[in-house]
């Protein structure tokens, strides 16, 4: 089965690693970053490729990208769209602390974005045969484990984008397009720091699995990388 799979922020991190894991898979992977000429470990793993991957320049911020990139993809089905990219935003987000222009550019990062890009090419995802979109999010947006408080910043930023995965899971069923919030466990990258838990091959091992795996009746629920389920 031929498979095409588009990831943003796939030049580093979990993306890099989400780019390496279905290339080694054979599948044809569009991995988007917003610096293609800064990104030497993504041009590395696409020059080994065969031409199965294919890097495509994309701040997910910017309209003008994303039409681009609609208009690269054309017509080609795309079975599994990975909505990657994300912000942290500001480390020191405490109560009283909060800084209005880090809030508004995070959620133009890690909530508007995906839900844009998710409207850019539905399209293509409608087209393909696995037709399923993946969407990190972080547990730190699930108003249920809450239990730290703080990081108003990021953690808003992501329990926005679970509504909106929600609603589009609602939105999409009638197409047979299948929508998950993912969250990748605490992992080691430049977000997650050295103290995380898991590596990143562990992380995305265990979330293309969730994605295999998706029904339509699963669609519209937060996954933890491991097939859990994570309260909203
Ligand atoms: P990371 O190492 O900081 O990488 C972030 C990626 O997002 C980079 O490729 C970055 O590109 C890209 N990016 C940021 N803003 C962008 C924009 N405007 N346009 C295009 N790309 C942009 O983070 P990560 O740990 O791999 O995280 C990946 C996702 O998992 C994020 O959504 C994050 O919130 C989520 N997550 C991570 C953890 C964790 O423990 N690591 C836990 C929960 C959730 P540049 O190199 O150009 O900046």
């Amino acid at each position: 089965m031929s498979e095409n799979v588009l990831i943003t922020g796939a030049n580093r991190g979990i993306g890099l690693e989400f780019a390496r894991f279905y290339g080694a898979r054979g599948a044809r992977v569009f991995a988007c970053c917003r610096h293609p000429e800064s990104a030497p470990e993504l041009a590395a793993l696409a020059a080994g490729s065969e031409g199965r991957i294919q890097i495509q320049p994309l701040d997910v911020t910017k309209p003008s990208h994303l039409a681009n990139l609609k208009a690269v993809l054309n017509n080609t089905p795309i079975d599994i769209l990975l909505s990657n990219a994300g912000i942290y935003g500001q480390t020191d987000a405490s109560f009283g602390n909060t800084d209005v222009d880090a809030w508004l550019e995070t959620f133009r990062v890690n909530t508007i974005a995906p839900v844009k890009l998710a409207e850019a090419l539905v399209e293509n995802v409608a087209m393909s045969e696995r037709r399923v979109m993946g969407f990190l999010s972080s547990k730190m947006g699930s108003i249920d484990d809450n239990g730290s408080g703080g990081s108003y910043v990021y953690r808003t930023s992501k329990t926005a984008l679970n509504m909106a995965v929600k609603s589009m899971a609602v939105d999409l069923a009638s197409r047979g397009i299948a929508v998950a919030a993912l969250h990748p466990g605490w992992v080691l990258t430049d977000m997650g720091g050295p103290n995380a838990e898991i590596d990143t091959k562990t992380s995305v091992a265990g979330m293309a699995e969730v994605l295999d795996t998706l029904t339509p009746d699963g669609s519209g629920r937060f996954y933890e990388y491991d097939g859990s389920i994570i309260p909203w």
